[in-house]
């Protein structure tokens, strides 16, 4: 990470597959903060409670607690006089006003740091993340590894035939897949 002077906000995006480490990589960073004594508000689409409704939880069981919201704006209402850091988990399941939200915030001095699937189970790009990529001042593009052949991996499979975009709650209906190896069921 570079030195950025204080005062200044920015948005940081760490995107993906499912299997890349995405939210180990967001607690990750919550975790350095909070030894800093820097105050951080943490929020997840309430879309997804699969695990836990007050944490974020990573595959690995690393967890950090949180505040499910329906909509990007109910941040505000959250945030505390001492908040520094902003992190907003399962991004691509937000509508379009995340984009606007995460830029105002980062214009505001937060520090803004943002998790999602960059690509849905047919590989097209994820809700508003690739708007978010695109205003990031920094981004992380974590690759998992492909269940099949070994390859990295930067593409989630979905391994029961169901056409929604979104489908959240088992992660047993998908794999990590590489660009060789992903199908899309027509
Ligand atoms: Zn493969």
């Amino acid at each position: 990470m570079n030195i950025i002077n204080q005062k200044t906000g920015w948005i940081e995006v760490i995107c993906g597959s499912m299997f890349s480490g995405k939210t180990e990589e967001l607690i990750r960073r919550i975790r350095r903060a909070e030894y800093a004594k820097q105050e951080v508000m943490v929020f997840k689409p309430n879309i997804d409670n699969r695990f836990d409704k007050d944490n974020i939880v990573s595959h690995s069981q690393m967890r950090a607690a949180s505040v499910s919201i329906a909509q990007a704006s109910d941040i505000y209402a959250y945030l505390k006089p001492d908040t520094k850091i902003i992190a907003i988990d399962e991004a691509q399941f937000f509508d379009e006003s995340i984009v606007g939200i995460c830029n105002d915030l980062a214009d505001q001095g937060y520090r803004v740091i943002v998790a999602g699937l960059d690509q849905d189970f047919r590989g097209e790009p994820f809700g508003s993340m690739p708007q978010l990529l695109a205003i990031a001042e920094y981004v992380t593009k974590n690759l998992a590894i492909c269940m099949v052949c070994g390859n990295p991996a930067n593409r989630t499979q979905r391994t029961v035939k169901q056409d929604e975009q979104i489908l959240v709650g088992s992660t047993e209906s998908y794999e990590a897949r590489c660009r060789n190896c992903h199908e899309v069921y027509q």
